[in-house]
């Protein structure tokens, strides 16, 4: 057994109850997606062993042959946590027990096709780009309070994405600034709730009750503010090359 993998993880967990604990919510109320990326199949049957069951991926390749090389453990769940190609989405469809990066109508509709060829269900969560950082992937969200325009193309591109067959939102991701102030970063994180709160207000479908924001360097800031999902990678299995 990798002593270290186990220490590190043990530090993960209990930074997670405690920060639970301040937002008031049992620590089951946070799930732990251990982000294995670049990280060898060995390594994630060694955490599997420690008791994970949630790994996130970001390219639909590594998620296919990882997938497939670890098919022996069935109650292992993949989580698609980065940006979609459209040529990329079957292994997603096929195999995700959840995608957390849907940035775009299109994506979302190819994949609720494909979800029906292969009679499957997907929970997704919405990526948003609050913080307004050029190159940031997710829908323009960084003057949602202030902004009609932008409100209205929320609205509507949620209310589609939504509404789609197959395809069950869970609520909002965000991604904070990398290296801000905490206080940004909180801000960040706060205001994604609050969009998700308006959302839920206004889309019949689906869920908003779901947030999935907090990596290795800001998972406590964002348990704090309702994070529900936390995408933790380097703080687990160690820094990637
Ligand atoms: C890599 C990645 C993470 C995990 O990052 P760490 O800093 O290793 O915790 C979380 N979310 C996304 C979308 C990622 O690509």
């Amino acid at each position: 057994m990798d002593a270290a993998l186990s220490d590190r993880l043990a530090e993960v967990q209990a930074r997670i109850v405690a920060a639970a604990a301040r937002s008031g919510r049992p620590a089951e109320a946070v799930t732990l997606v251990a982000v294995s990326k670049q990280m060898p199949a060995g390594l994630i049957a060694a955490a599997y062993a420690l008791g994970l069951r949630d790994f996130g991926e970001n390219r639909s390749a590594e998620l296919e042959t990882k997938s497939a090389h670890l098919s022996h453990l069935p109650d292992l769940r993949w989580h698609m946590i980065g940006t979609l190609q459209a040529r990329q989405s079957l292994p997603v469809a096929q195999r995700a027990a959840c995608f957390h990066a849907v940035d775009r109508v299109r994506i979302a509709d190819r994949l609720a096709r494909q979800l029906e060829e292969v009679n499957r269900r997907l929970p997704v969560f919405i990526e948003v780009n609050i913080s307004g950082e050029a190159g940031k992937s997710g829908l323009e969200a960084s003057r949602w309070e202030t902004d009609p325009d932008q409100q209205a193309n929320l609205a509507a591109v949620c209310a589609t994405i939504a509404a789609l067959p197959r395809i069950e939102v869970q609520g909002l991701m965000t991604m904070a600034p990398w290296d801000a102030p905490t206080a940004e970063i909180r801000a960040v994180f706060r205001r994604t709730r609050a969009l998700a709160e308006w959302l839920a207000a206004r889309i019949p479908n689906g869920r908003w009750d779901r947030l999935s924001m907090g990596m290795t360097d800001d998972f406590e800031t964002a348990i704090e503010e309702g994070a529900t999902h936390v995408r933790i990678g380097r703080a687990i299995f160690g820094a990637r090359a």
